[in-house]
């Protein structure tokens, strides 16, 4: 876990502890999120809309116009009084490249500033995931990317990455990544170098529920917890306005929570935790276990279950009670007013929803889960990417770097 919404990844500055900070950064950042999830805004919405004084917002906006990322589209004619002009994200002046970092694969999308995707590149990890490989894809990706779509290098704000793990994003370094295998590994800096391109790394989840934030089933609302299912268990925590990223960016580890004595193995190295239970590789281990066939993979299991296949059903269901108990937990820790589940097996819902919400309800204390929406949310593949993307969005716009 790392990031925040006023965060500054990587190039700007040492990372700030705590979740939310209202600096220069994160006003910039403030008043670009408004304009682009509510806008067109004119100076007095915006100012309404933030809180800020309107002397404040044009002393901010003003060198975004200049910087490129707000245009002034419009006017907007109340009653009697002077046209306000209206401003609105300048989506076409820069561009920007997000990469996500799997163990098989490395996916790069060139975005434009609203992070709506240009271009799409995959990179298949054939040959193994150590940082080295990974990295020369990562570059390969970028350097694919920018040769398809002429002039996107000069207006570039930069790389994002995402990966799963904990990340010291001011530092541009991997502290451990389990579903990577790394720790230790400097991530920014040798792709920076690698491309010429400035780039900032943050963990694939906070850069996901930036992404829910600002388009999709985040907007609009204060606050929400972002959930993922697939290979891992991943939760990005965004309350009051901010990310929350804890101390250390290890808050919502909501997949390492301890919840079964000598369980089996995590790829963190204890045993018992949520991911152990919940996982694509638990589905399989339940399926096991509840004697059914050698299923190759996860993709398998779902069409058996789907056939109604009892011991694929019986491993969602596994699956969905595990979560569903993960989900209390959260509801119990945090009482966010929303959930967002994304990730590679929100598309099966189907099949671990009923169990997942059963066990949701019996454990949370008191009305955490009933004054709590569940949103699924089954968007494709490149969304990983695109909330890479978004980081380095973030981190230029917070900055003031065109
Ligand atoms: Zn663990």
């Amino acid at each position: 876990m790392a990031g925040r919404e006023q965060i500054t990844i990587g190039l700007s500055a040492a990372p700030r502890p705590g979740a939310v900070d209202r600096g220069a950064d994160g006003t910039r950042t403030q008043l670009f999120t408004e304009i682009l999830t509510a806008g067109p805004l004119s100076r007095t919405q915006l100012a309404q809309r933030s809180g800020l004084s309107q002397s404040t917002v044009t002393k901010v906006v003003n060198p975004m116009i200049e910087a490129g990322f707000v245009t002034e589209a419009g006017e907007q004619i109340r009653g009697l009084g002077r046209p306000q002009k209206l401003l609105d994200v300048a989506a076409g002046r820069h561009t920007a490249i997000g990469v996500k970092i799997g163990p098989g694969a490395v996916t790069g999308v060139l975005t434009d500033l609203r992070a709506q995707v240009l271009e799409r590149r995959t990179r298949l990890l054939t040959a193994g995931h150590d940082p080295s490989a990974a990295l020369s894809a990562a570059a390969a990706v970028v350097w694919d990317l920018l040769s398809g779509h002429a002039g996107a290098r000069d207006r570039l704000v930069g790389v994002g990455v995402g990966l799963g793990g904990h990340v010291e994003a001011g530092a541009g370094r991997v502290v451990r990544s389990g579903v990577l295998g790394w720790s230790g590994v400097e991530v920014a800096a040798p792709l920076a170098a690698a491309t010429g391109v400035p780039t900032v790394v943050g963990n694939d989840v906070d850069a996901l529920a930036v992404a829910e934030r600002w388009f999709g089933a985040g907007r609009g609302v204060d606050g929400f917890a972002l959930v993922t299912v697939g290979p891992g268990i991943g939760c990005g925590l965004f309350l009051g306005g901010g990310l929350v990223t804890g101390a250390d960016g290890l808050a919502g580890e909501l997949g390492h929570i301890p919840v079964q004595a000598g369980g089996a193995t995590c790829t963190c190295g204890n045993r018992g935790c949520l991911e152990t239970l919940a996982s694509d590789d638990a589905v399989l281990r339940h399926a096991a276990e509840a004697g059914g066939p050698a299923y190759p993979g996860i993709v398998a299991v779902i069409a058996a279950a789907r056939n109604g296949e009892p011991a694929a059903v019986a491993a969602f269901e596994a699956m969905g009670e595990a979560l569903g108990r993960g989900l209390a937990t959260l509801c119990n820790l945090v009482n966010p007013r929303r959930i967002v589940l994304a990730g590679e097996r929100a598309s099966a819902f189907d099949l671990f929803g009923p169990a997942c919400n059963r066990a949701w309800r019996e454990h949370a204390f008191s009305s955490a889960a009933e004054n709590c929406e569940l949103i699924v949310d089954e968007t494709d593949d490149s969304l990983w990417a695109r909330g890479a993307a978004c980081l380095v969005i973030r981190d230029a716009v917070g900055a003031g770097r065109a």
